[in-house]
């Protein structure tokens, strides 16, 4: 039985109640009185995190509690300069919720929204501490505990990142955006014989176990495996709080797990009680944009394949880029484009395509270019990669036929060295001659698919298959 806590840190441009930068600094830059604690300092709450926060809380179809109001959560620590952090406890801003993954409905219990404390940054026998973290704003997700397997929790992590990613709430790929916490308790079943004789199997619950601290998808299935497997081999699992170890692979115990009693949880007396408008609610969620799992649905009717279709929900980006091109022209040569040549290119220089702002207009080029039969598949990927090349050294990115002239690419081949091709082609597909002979006459297409892919350049359509004709007939 597993259920997840996830901590995603919002995208403002400044801190949840007080107006420091967010942005990267350095250390212990971004402070003011209010995120360190300083008497007599009042909180002032961005109104931009609580945006942010009802985008999740839509694309999560969650309740929305229209009223809510902010708790302190007390505890010492270097962390925390006030002793208490600023969270949401008794009432969140939205609750039951719910996301699909596979073939169940994982309920989401809440979403609340609350302050980050600072970093503390461990060096030889010192605990530094850099305060720019602190107040930065997170929502925590917290499941039920509907997840049954590591890999399931795994899949469910990499569904909520993809839904975060599409609705713009958080910068995921920056390290540290996202924290887990998982909560796993194992189920044993035990066979027992009643006075009668008959068998029953009984359910028993062992003790939850709580994993602080997990960076991501792959390291919450790791996590949890070790978890799972260390649990079934002891008697007695004590319920308690484990750190997990990404170098070792392996949890550790931090503490015997406190109840949410001794966090001595009080209303924050400096903030008022807060209300939505409805106003804003229909704002936010008119504007909420299509999500992942829709798109894929819509996507699906272009008679593209699955793959092709995950790969461009892999980034919002590459769905937009998709869109425009779309407009213009064929889906299924638009979707390979981008879900093979470009993202290859980008996931080999480890970019996104939001770093690489290529032309969408001569990403369409290409495809006129292959539409006339002018480029072959390879000539398109390479003028790709080129154009991503010039972007990654700092330059203008050049136009395909520049890229084509300067590859020398545009030269058409000597008539001579065209015809070589052709029998060459014609001498390795004897099948499809033989086709193109009983009147297939599509076939003469794939032949002169394969003189192009021979030729790697601009040949003339028309030229060859004026040659194949002359070589057929
Ligand atoms: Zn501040």
């Amino acid at each position: 039985m597993i259920g997840l806590e996830v901590h995603v840190q919002l995208n403002t441009e400044t801190k949840l109640f007080c107006p420091c930068s967010t942005k990267q600094a350095e250390p212990n830059e971004n402070v003011c009185g209010v995120c360190l604690g300083f008497p007599g300092t009042k909180p002032v709450l961005n109104e931009k995190a609580i945006e942010l926060a009802l985008k999740i809380a839509y694309a999560l179809e969650l309740e929305i509690n229209k009223e809510f109001m902010f708790s302190r959560k007390t505890y010492f620590y270097p962390d925390l300069a006030k002793n208490f952090q600023i969270t949401q406890y008794e009432i969140p801003i939205a609750q039951n919720g719910k996301l699909r993954v596979g073939d169940r409905d994982i309920r989401i219990r809440r979403v609340h929204i609350e302050e980050d404390p600072a970093r503390i940054v461990r060096k030889d026998d010192c605990a530094l501490m850099d305060y720019n973290r602190s107040g930065t704003p997170l929502v925590e997700i917290v499941t039920e505990p509907d997840l049954k397997s590591p890999r399931e929790a795994r899949l469910f992590v990499q569904k909520l990142q993809q839904i975060l990613q599409f609705i713009y709430v958080s910068d995921l790929e920056k390290e540290g955006n996202m924290r887990i916490d998982a909560n796993i308790s194992t189920i044993r079943y035990e066979d027992k014989y009643d006075y009668k004789g008959g068998l029953k199997t009984e359910k028993k619950y062992g003790q939850r176990v709580e994993i602080k601290n997990v960076s991501g998808a792959k390291e919450v299935e790791k996590a949890l495996g070790y978890e799972a497997l260390r649990q079934k081999n002891i008697q007695n699992v004590k319920m308690e709080t484990r750190l997990w170890n990404e170098k070792t692979k392996t949890t550790s115990s931090a503490r015997e797990k406190e109840g949410e009693a001794d966090y001595g949880y009080i209303f924050e007396p400096d903030l008022p009680k807060f209300e939505l408008s409805d106003e804003l609610l229909n704002k936010i969620k008119s504007k909420l944009p299509e999500l992942p799992g829709k798109k894929k649905h819509r996507f699906l009717k272009y008679g593209l394949s699955e793959e092709l279709i995950d790969t461009l929900l892999t980034e919002p980006e590459l769905t937009h880029y998709f869109e425009y091109m779309c407009e213009t022209h064929n889906e299924k040569a638009s979707a390979v484009l981008l879900a093979k040549y470009l993202k290859k290119t980008l996931n080999y220089h480890n970019l996104k395509l939001k770093d690489v702002p290529v032309d969408v207009r001569q990403l369409r080029r290409i495809l006129d270019l292959l539409q006339q039969y002018l480029i072959s598949d390879e000539i398109a990927e390479l003028i790709v990669r080129e154009m991503v090349k010039d972007y990654i050294d700092g330059k203008r990115v050049r136009t395909p036929e520049k890229i084509l002239i300067d590859l020398d690419y545009e030269k058409p081949l000597e008539d001579e060295q065209l015809a070589k091709i052709v029998r060459i082609v014609v001498s390795e597909h004897k099948r499809a001659v033989k086709d193109y002979l009983d009147g297939e006459l599509k076939s003469m297409d794939y032949l002169i698919g394969h003189v192009m892919k021979k030729t790697r350049r601009g040949a003339d359509v028309k030229k060859i298959r004026e040659l194949l004709k002359r070589e057929l007939d």
